[in-house]
């Protein structure tokens, strides 16, 4: 049976709802979302779920900086509940980063985001827990913190889904029917869905789809760990979200008593079928023991949990969100390397006026092409990306 439809999104992550959801509620009938399994099966589901604003190139702190006002106001601008907390962000940057952390905060306060530089002593008030380095600064985000990623593709889906949308779950899409350079349908097992335009949104499974319709993207998926840690509240009661680039980890709070801590430095490549999602032991006591240098008081938590995530990562470690040249109605929302929970919101958007005014206008997305590859001329990042989430 062909059931037509206005747009197929493929994948149910926080992309691929917040992409349905701008569809919809810009007037696209009846858009159909497929995804393989579950809401929040891949990425989405795993995610530490960091909102802040700290980046070094003006397009991704121009997306986080959008996508704050949805996630602050999520209930009255799309409706639902996605779990704001503002804890607020420290970045601690060691002596020999100082120039890079001076160019993050002036780009950063350009694009309009409340952050700044501040001294030692600022830094100690505002958050008296963490321990400081010699010759070390601080930026501070005072609107920062975090919210729930399957709860806000949840929230998406709900919303999309009120206002004509079908989500489809357990329901993989096979392919992409092409003819004559243009989008023609998207198949699944058991259904064909006749249509002009296709986004594929299947965050670590998107090299092996793309590939399976003659797209060869620089995509890897890579294995992350995250650990969660029960403090004992006496000796630390609260601590900020941060990012410590002497240690090589970031770190949140988490409900009452929790603080989760993930980082960077152990990335494997993965296949997202077969990966092992739980966390190892020596890991744990490495990241535990590197946290501690900055976050003394949490050497006496308790281990409560850890498991294992895939990021999807490009060569720059900036998503791709285009058009394909080529074929007309396809488009690629992908390879957000670790960071894009917090951008979800304003990707929507922009992917929306993509696709439905011809070009992005919330945000310039020229630098996220997908032949930049090719054409050699990625973007260009500074420290930030070593282990922030
Ligand atoms: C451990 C970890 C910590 C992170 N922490 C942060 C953080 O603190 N802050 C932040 O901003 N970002 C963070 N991220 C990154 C963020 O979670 C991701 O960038 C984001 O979730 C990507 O969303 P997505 O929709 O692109 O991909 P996914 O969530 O992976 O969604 C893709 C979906 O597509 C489905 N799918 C795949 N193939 C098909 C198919 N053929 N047909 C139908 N469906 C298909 C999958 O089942 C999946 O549900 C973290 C990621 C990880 C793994």
């Amino acid at each position: 049976m062909t059931v037509t439809t206005d747009a197929v999104v493929i994948g149910g992550g926080v992309m691929g709802t917040s992409v349905l959801y701008n569809l919809v509620s810009r007037g696209v009938q009846k858009p159909v979302l497929l995804e393989r399994t579950t809401l929040g099966a891949g990425s989405t589901g795993r995610s530490s779920g960091l909102i802040r604003m700290h980046y070094s190139t003006v397009v991704n702190a121009a997306l986080s900086w959008e996508s704050f006002e949805t996630y602050a106001n999520f209930d009255e601008v799309v409706g639902g509940d996605v779990g704001f907390v503002q804890t607020g962000f420290m970045v601690f940057v060691p002596e020999d980063a100082i120039d890079g952390l001076n160019h993050n905060i002036a780009l950063q306060q350009d694009v309009g985001i409340d952050t700044q530089i501040v001294s030692r002593e600022e830094a100690r008030e505002l958050a008296p827990a963490f321990e400081q380095y010699d010759g070390e600064a601080f930026a501070w985000e005072p609107l920062s913190g975090h919210a729930d990623p399957s709860g806000t593709g949840m929230a998406y889906a709900t919303r999309a889904r009120e206002l004509g949308a079908t989500v489809l779950l357990e329901t993989p899409a096979t392919s992409v029917e092409i003819e004559n350079d243009r989008v023609v349908a998207v198949t699944t097992a058991g259904e064909r869905y006749a249509t002009d335009t296709a986004v594929v949104a299947t965050g670590p499974w998107s090299k092996p789809f793309l590939e399976g319709i003659g797209i060869d993207l620089p995509l890897e998926a890579t294995r992350h760990e995250v650990f969660l840690l029960k403090r004992d509240l006496g000796e630390l009661p609260f601590h900020p979200g941060g990012a410590d680039m002497a240690n090589m980890t970031y770190f949140r709070p988490e409900a009452a008593d929790l603080t989760l801590v993930g980082n960077g430095n152990r990335e494997q490549s993965a296949d997202p079928n077969t990966y092992n999602p739980r966390p190892s032991m020596d890991y744990l006591e490495d990241v535990w023991l590197r946290l501690s240098k900055r976050l003394p008081g949490i050497a006496g938590a308790e281990f409560f949990t850890g498991y294992a995530g895939l990021y999807t990562s490009t060569p720059d470690l900036h998503p791709v969100i285009d058009r394909v040249d080529g074929i007309e109605g396809l488009y690629i929302c992908t390879g957000f390397s670790g960071h894009g929970f917090k951008l979800a919101p304003a990707v929507g958007t922009v992917m929306a006026e993509l696709m439905l005014d011809g070009e992005a206008k919330t945000v310039d997305i020229s630098t996220l092409k997908m032949d930049r590859f090719r054409r050699g001329e990625t973007n260009t990042t500074s420290y930030d990306f070593k282990v922030i989430a």
